[in-house]
């Protein structure tokens, strides 16, 4: 079968390898899609994670089930939360699926995931329904956290990005407001919009100083600051602004895929509306990796192997 094989930085290639061989407790799974997640953009360009979560957001068909599988048999359509799915085929414990529900289309099944990494957040910083909050960064991870905002009943979303198709994006699925922060300190626009109180929440979404930054300085006295993004480089904190503002700050890098489905099932969430594209897996350094460290046209790509 086909893989896309990790082989060092920026150095990702379509292989010939063996197909895996589920075991006792695991099912064989034909890979759908799998989407290209942020996470793995970072290995891309910086190297890998220590356990390397590349090719993730996976879902497909199974074609083989171990002897000791209970509730999964050939046939059922599934999420695999597992590594390594930029590939033909993956072997998948048991515990790490889930069911995809028979009216769910297969795009929408491949963005549960990363949906479900914004359930996990909002859920972990116990953001309410009366909050207002400010999200820096509108790639997938910014946009996935204002759907599943949106589904707890938040009002008021305000979105920073530098890019202006993500700007438009967050603006079309419905950001109270959306602006460059380059040409809108962001501090000074949140305090302007919120009477100079500040937002309740702010989520850092991109994994860089500047928006960490803002969000440190655009939340209220007693505010939460909520990072998800990945960062690459160490971040000198204004530690007497965070401190004299009782600012908790808090990490989140799991997800809660009941709460995602919940919300998809319940409350209308539509993550597919995140993807621009997919591409087949022979293009996935050149099509995917590359296009979304160059000029980021695309939102959320699909891998179809
Ligand atoms: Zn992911």
């Amino acid at each position: 079968m086909k893989k896309a094989v990790y082989h060092g930085i920026r150095d990702v290639r379509v292989e010939e390898v063996d197909e895996p061989n589920p075991g006792a407790q695991e099912v064989k799974i034909r890979i759908q899609y799998c989407g290209i997640c942020g996470s793995d953009l970072h290995e891309y360009l910086h190297g890998p994670f220590p356990q390397s979560p590349f090719g993730h957001e996976a879902c497909g068909k199974i074609v083989e089930a171990g002897p000791a599988v209970k509730e999964f048999q050939v046939g059922d359509r599934v999420i695999a939360f597992a590594k390594g799915a930029y590939a033909e085929y993956l072997a998948c414990p048991e515990e790490r699926l889930l069911k995809i529900p028979p009216h769910m289309g297969w795009e929408r099944a491949a963005v549960v995931e990363p949906l479900a990494g914004a359930a996990y957040a909002i859920e972990q910083g116990a953001v309410k329904a009366s909050d207002t909050v400010l999200i820096a960064g509108a790639g997938p991870v910014g946009l996935m956290l204002l759907l599943g905002l949106q589904a707890i009943g938040v009002k008021t979303v305000y979105m920073t990005d530098l890019l202006e198709n993500r700007r438009k994006k967050a603006e079309e699925l419905g950001a109270t407001l959306v602006f460059n922060p380059l040409e809108n300190k962001t501090s000074a626009k949140i305090k302007e919009l919120t009477s100079g109180r500040g937002v309740d929440v702010a989520i850092e979404a991109v994994g860089v100083e500047s928006s960490l930054k803002d969000c440190l300085t655009s939340v209220r006295y007693k505010g939460k600051v909520i990072v998800q993004g990945i960062f690459t480089d160490r971040v000198p904190i204004h530690m007497l602004g965070f401190v004299t503002r009782e600012t908790t700050m808090m990490g989140t890098n799991s997800i809660n895929p009941s709460l995602a489905m919940d919300w998809i099932e319940l409350k209308g969430v539509k993550p597919e509306s995140m993807i621009t594209r997919i591409i087949a897996l022979e293009q996935i350094a050149t099509e995917g990796f590359e296009i979304l460290v160059g000029k980021k046209e695309e939102i959320k790509i699909l891998v179809e192997p």
